[in-house]
């Protein structure tokens, strides 16, 4: 196919909807238009307002490239760099966990409890959405933000420049099964991996093209909140609050978790996500 058969950038959108379409992929119009967007290097609404006009053979080439990376199941964030999360726009690149709506539970959860949080330590920031918003929603906080992922570490860096807020989070690379901390906090938060090992395979194509790492909870999915548990004992303030992200059927298994840890208050909450799944579990270190 070459540009001369399509007469404009709307014939080409056309086109490249249906396509997707036809091969699986969901919202494929707007797909269309976020990819030809990311070509022209414009916002849709520029895109919109340019329908008529005619198409390069670059420009064109660029596209379907997109368009065959989108139907090999490679994530859209991935080609676009950019996630939005709590109305804040994010970069994100391959190797980097790609930031989910459900993780905006968390984010509004921690949100809803006090009006400041001074010391928060994030456990594997990933892309830096957890530590970037809470760093602009508590203006006199510190953040820690751990990753084992120097990748991810990078990429949460410059997100954290690109929102303000680079002076008051210190990135730290680190394992949590290994990271000794060395001061205490009043907020523990993380979204950490949870799937069990042996269900990894099994989901949609697009995860694929994620680090295995930011998925791979262990064969029960619940190595980390144990390790989480065990952290706060050494790192967290008493009244301080322990914040995480769980799968939609380990409420039952992570409140056990926190509860047999010992140290935490007998009220340990769990919020459910917009489609009405368990997704946040919170706690409350006894004084
Ligand atoms: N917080 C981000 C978010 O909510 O979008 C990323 C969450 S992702 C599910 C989990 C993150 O934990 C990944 O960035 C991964 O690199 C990191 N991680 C995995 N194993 C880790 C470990 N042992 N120690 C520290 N971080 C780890
Ligand atoms: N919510 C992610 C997914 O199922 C998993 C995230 C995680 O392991 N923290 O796509």
């Amino acid at each position: 196919m070459t540009s001369r058969e399509f007469k404009s950038v709307k014939d080409a959108l056309l086109w490249a909807a249906s396509y997707l379409q036809k091969k699986g992929v969901e919202n494929s119009r707007l797909e269309a238009e976020v990819l030809f967007s990311k070509v022209l290097e414009v916002d849709r609404g520029k895109l919109l307002a340019s329908l008529k006009d005619p198409l390069g053979e670059e420009q064109l080439e660029r596209f379907k490239f997109f368009v065959a990376e989108r139907i090999r199941g490679y994530p859209l964030q991935y080609i676009t760099h950019e996630q939005e999360f709590m109305s804040l726009n994010f970069y994100v690149e391959e190797g980097v966990f790609i930031p989910r709506g459900d993780t905006e539970v968390l984010v509004e959860a921690v949100m809803s409890l006090e009006k400041k949080f001074e010391k928060i330590l994030d456990v594997g920031t990933g892309s830096g959405i957890i530590a970037v918003t809470l760093a602009k929603i508590f203006p006199e906080s510190r953040i820690t933000a751990l990753d084992v992922s120097e990748k991810a570490l990078e990429n949460a860096s410059l997100n954290a420049e690109k929102h303000g807020v680079r002076d008051r989070i210190i990135f730290i690379k680190g394992d949590i099964f290994f990271w000794q901390p060395k001061e205490f906090f009043d907020l523990v938060v993380s979204n950490p991996p949870y799937i069990p090992s042996g269900d990894i395979l099994k989901l949609q194509k697009e995860i694929s093209f994620e680090p295995i790492k930011a998925l791979d909870g262990g064969p029960d999915g619940l190595k980390f909140y144990y390790r989480l548990a065990e952290l706060c004992s050494a790192c967290l303030h008493p009244g301080g609050v322990l914040a995480v992200e769980i799968g939609w059927n380990q409420a039952r298994e992570v409140r056990k978790i926190f509860y047999d840890a010992g140290i935490f208050e007998n009220e340990i909450k769990v919020l459910k996500d917009y489609g009405g799944r368990d997704r946040v579990v919170i706690c409350r270190r006894k004084l």
